[in-house]
């Protein structure tokens, strides 16, 4: 099941996607996508409706497939070939950062660039949508945890992150840097999260390329992990890194400017689209 939240910001309403690629309208159904939903019942009964018997929603916007998001947790150099490109040793434990839940943006609203940034830069990842409570589980039972999975675009500034002092948060929770959806794909629909390809361009420019078989510690790796440090809440969201191609690993560097467009995928999670545009006080 492909789970959306479309229509104007702060006004989207709960659906999911059709067999024909439709959205159907479930707000006659639920009140919202939040964490309520996500829990295997409540997602089981969602699966029984026959979409036909649903109104079509048509040329609206996607925001964020759920609300609800209480933590955005990140995983760093997460995958071999991208640390090599940063220039960093790989990790002997998952690096794991937050990103302000005030960063979360829908998958094709504009990326604003922060005050005085001159390095920001992209990261498509496989993002992990927390379905039931986690705490200290075992990698065996992790992805049970899991309700579904989705593209985040982990947008960094790299000055902010890694020229500024103190951990990398800094660079990473920027407002609009963590463009999330179009949809959430639930877990029955992703059985191995370990061989999906992910790409990213620029301006039409193919910049990465890679899959998520090459992440150095896998989904479940990561959620018991995590769930050793920290409770996971349902709808909280991991974004497990990033393959090669950011634009930090060009010699010299590229970094995003106003007027650049982002378009980024996953296999079988969709599609995001997004501006970028000038800081704008708000
Ligand atoms: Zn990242």
């Amino acid at each position: 099941m492909k789970l959306v939240r479309v229509g104007n910001p702060g006004a989207e309403r709960p659906g999911l996607i059709d067999r024909d690629g439709r959205v159907r309208d479930l707000s006659g159904m639920v009140e919202g996508i939040g964490p309520d939903q996500l829990a295997p019942a409540a997602l089981a009964r969602l699966a029984a409706l026959d979409p036909a018997t649903l109104p079509v929603l048509e040329g609206q916007r996607h925001g964020v497939p759920w609300t609800g998001v209480g933590k955005i947790i990140a995983i760093g150099l997460n995958y071999a070939d991208h640390a090599a490109e940063a220039g960093m040793p790989l990790p002997a434990e998952p690096i794991v950062f937050l990103k302000a839940t005030t960063s979360l943006n829908a998958p094709d609203d504009a990326v604003m660039l922060p005050f005085e940034s001159v390095k920001t830069d992209w990261e498509v990842e496989l993002g992990v949508v927390i379905g039931t409570t986690a705490r200290n589980v075992s990698k065996a039972q992790a992805l049970e945890h899991v309700a579904g999975y989705c593209v985040v675009n982990d947008v960094s500034e790299r000055e902010f992150q890694l020229e500024r002092g103190g951990t990398w948060d800094k660079g990473k929770g920027c407002d609009t840097f963590c463009p999330t959806g179009p949809w959430l794909v639930t877990r029955d629909e992703v059985p191995d999260p370990q061989k999906l390809g992910m790409w990213l361009d620029v301006n039409g420019e193919r910049m990465q390329k890679g899959s998520t078989a090459t992440m150095v510690f896998d989904v479940a790796t990561v959620v018991s992990y995590v769930s050793r440090f920290m409770t996971l809440e349902p709808g909280d969201l991991i974004a497990t890194g990033t393959p090669p191609g950011v634009g930090m690993g060009f010699k010299p560097p590229r970094y995003l400017k106003a007027g650049d467009v982002m378009t980024l995928g996953i296999e079988g999670l969709g599609e995001q689209r997004q501006a970028v545009v000038a800081y704008a006080q708000r």
